[in-house]
């Protein structure tokens, strides 16, 4: 992620540990993301036993960890700290 927007200059981390809110956010998405997986499975795959609901979802919060890690930071950036998106700033 970058320290500045390289468009305007805009400095992102706000204040130190300005990032650790985001945590928040990251961890709704993965319990989200969890709850979401876990009713298909039961639905879908007529609730089999626990370890393969671990097995399935464990993986998975693996490979989203990227995208949530800057998702999580740029909803955070949004609607904590009132950031507007300005085109043609
Ligand atoms: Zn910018």
């Amino acid at each position: 992620m970058y320290e500045h927007c390289p468009h305007c200059g805009l400095r992102y981390e706000i204040e130190p540990g300005y990032f650790v809110g985001a945590m928040y956010v990251s961890y709704a998405i993965s319990g989200g993301v969890a709850l979401l997986i876990g009713f298909l499975l039961f639905y879908l795959a007529d609730d089999p036993e626990g370890w393969v609901y671990a097995a399935v979802v464990a993986p998975v919060m693996v490979l989203i960890a990227p995208i949530n890690f800057r998702l999580s930071r740029v909803i955070w950036l949004h609607y904590v700290a009132g950031i507007k998106y300005q085109p043609g700033l």
